[in-house]
């Protein structure tokens, strides 16, 4: 505890989920919390995710479900946005997919409206935090990039997905590991031949981008399946159909179950986002019931599909793609990558397209991979990442979907206890809760934890910062 009886709460990362955690906190009454709230890009509020000034990166979940304050008002979002279009009726933009610069630039407004609101109880600091040190039973120290140390009695950790795992060929301008990272797509020629490696989100947005810079060469996406997101639609209300014991049957039962479901409501006209749309609800649940064998046969076979079901397209990038692909400028190929030869002027690729035994070699100008982010804790070359394994403070998941944390997402030691006041939330936590991306996913974490720091923090009559 810093000053008598008020909480000192580092949050390492202002992308959405620290964000929306800071402007919680900021609000949580009968909590005398001081915040740091540390970033070490440019801009608070944005993160990897909607940091992209192209327009038609558009958020793949409708407005109406984006409101980042609280469960019981998801609206929040389209309200600011009637507000700030001068619009009379935000119903009018519900089902609506704004960019994710606007996105972003609203959760700004949130942090800024909170912190006039509460003034002087949340420091932004811009800098990269390297390295953690455990002080106390529930105290650390933070280490920045530039030497400065923050102290604090809660870290919250909300890093989000790791940068991508380089796989291509290091040192040749012809591989582009990271589509995100800015300015690599510049290295593309307008006729440039193209080969995208992953068919998912990652390859739409870099497509879109591609078409904004006037990118008129052919393309081809390959993946293991060759799954493409699905198109985004309406769901209609539907009745919860599940039953989450189910899943101690295993995955298969549980898909079997949820195609029924599919095939009875589509003979009632009924579309599957909306009987996915009333499965989803049961994803953690679902997740925490399977035994670690049916864990890795969904990761090993069905992840795949389930991404493509559950990260959807708008309907507008759809049509971008189908015209693509009827243009025969894209092309969707299931298979892998065999063997991959950057020379100087090209890149030869040799493929095994998905149940065949011969290969094919293709000639190439660029290969981009687009295969997402890493997930895997255990390589990842960030300093903090390494520091806190190193320490002991904190170890991946048994499925390296991220750190392996306990159910109110306190991080677990490498020797299985407790990291007592050092938390994550977000994608950071998929490995215990499965469904964790999501700012609909994102508020209800940054709810919970809020929730069980004021009890917490009541039940100890204001002496204990946590537990
Ligand atoms: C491209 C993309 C599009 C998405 N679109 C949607 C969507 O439309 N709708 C939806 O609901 N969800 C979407 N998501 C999912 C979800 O909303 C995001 O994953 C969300 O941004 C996660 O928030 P976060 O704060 O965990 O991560 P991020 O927003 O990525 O923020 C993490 C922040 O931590 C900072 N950071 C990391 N390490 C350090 C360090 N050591 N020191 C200081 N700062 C650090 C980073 O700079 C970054 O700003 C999308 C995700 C991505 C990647």
């Amino acid at each position: 505890m810093t000053v008598a009886g008020r909480l000192a709460i580092a949050i390492v990362g202002a992308g959405a989920c620290g964000t929306l955690l800071g402007v919680r906190l900021l609000r949580q009454a009968g909590l005398p919390v001081d915040i740091a709230l540390i970033e070490r890009a440019a801009e608070f509020g944005r993160g990897a995710a909607y940091a992209s000034p192209n327009p038609d990166h558009t958020l793949n979940v409708m407005a109406h479900m984006m409101g980042g304050e609280a469960e019981a008002d998801t609206d929040g979002f389209i309200r600011w946005q009637a507000q700030d279009a001068g619009l009379a009726d935000p119903a009018a933009i519900r089902n609506d997919y704004p960019s994710r610069w606007q996105y972003g630039t609203y959760l700004q407004h949130l942090l800024a409206q909170a912190e006039r609101e509460c003034p002087g109880r949340l420091r932004r600091l811009r800098g990269e935090v390297q390295e953690i040190s455990q002080l106390g039973v529930s105290r650390y120290a933070l280490r920045l990039a530039d030497g400065g140390i923050v102290e604090a009695d809660i870290v919250a950790l909300c890093l989000s997905n790791l940068d991508p795992a380089p796989f291509l060929p290091q040192g040749t301008p012809r591989c582009i590991d990271d589509p995100w990272r800015p300015g690599t797509l510049e290295r593309i020629g307008p006729a440039d031949r193209l080969l995208i490696v992953g068919t998912g989100l990652t390859m739409v947005d870099t497509v879109l981008d591609l078409l904004a810079r006037g990118h008129t060469g052919p393309i081809t996406a390959v993946s293991r399946h060759g799954f493409l997101p699905l198109e985004d639609a309406m769901p209609v209300p539907y009745a919860d159909f599940f039953a989450p014991g189910i899943a101690s049957r295993g995955i298969l039962a549980v898909m079997q179950n949820l195609r029924r479901e599919v095939g009875d409501a589509a003979k009632n006209g009924i579309g599957w986002h909306s009987v996915v749309e009333a499965f989803r609800v049961h994803t953690s649940a679902i997740w925490k019931r399977l035994d670690e064998v049916n864990r890795h046969r969904f990761l090993r076979h069905l992840r795949s599909l389930w991404f493509v079901h559950r990260h959807r397209l708008p309907p507008r990038h759809m049509r971008r793609l189908d015209a693509l692909r009827e243009a025969g400028r894209l092309g969707i190929m299931a298979g892998r990558i065999v063997e991959l030869v950057p020379g100087a002027d090209a890149v030869r690729v040799t493929l095994r397209r998905r149940g065949r035994a011969a290969e094919e070699t293709v000639t190439v100008d660029r290969v981009v991979n687009c295969t997402g982010p890493e997930s895997d804790y255990a390589r990842s070359p960030m300093a903090l990442v390494q520091s806190l394994v190193a320490q002991g403070l904190g170890r991946p998941d048994a499925y390296r979907l991220g750190l392996d944390i306990d159910e109110d997402f306190t991080l677990l030691r490498a020797d299985g206890r407790r990291a007592e006041g050092l938390v994550t939330l977000g994608p950071p936590t998929r490995g215990r809760f499965w469904e964790v991306t999501a700012v609909p996913h994102l508020r209800r974490q940054v709810e919970a934890f809020v929730a069980r720091l004021v009890a917490s923090h009541t039940a100890s009559g204001g002496t204990k910062p946590w537990r």
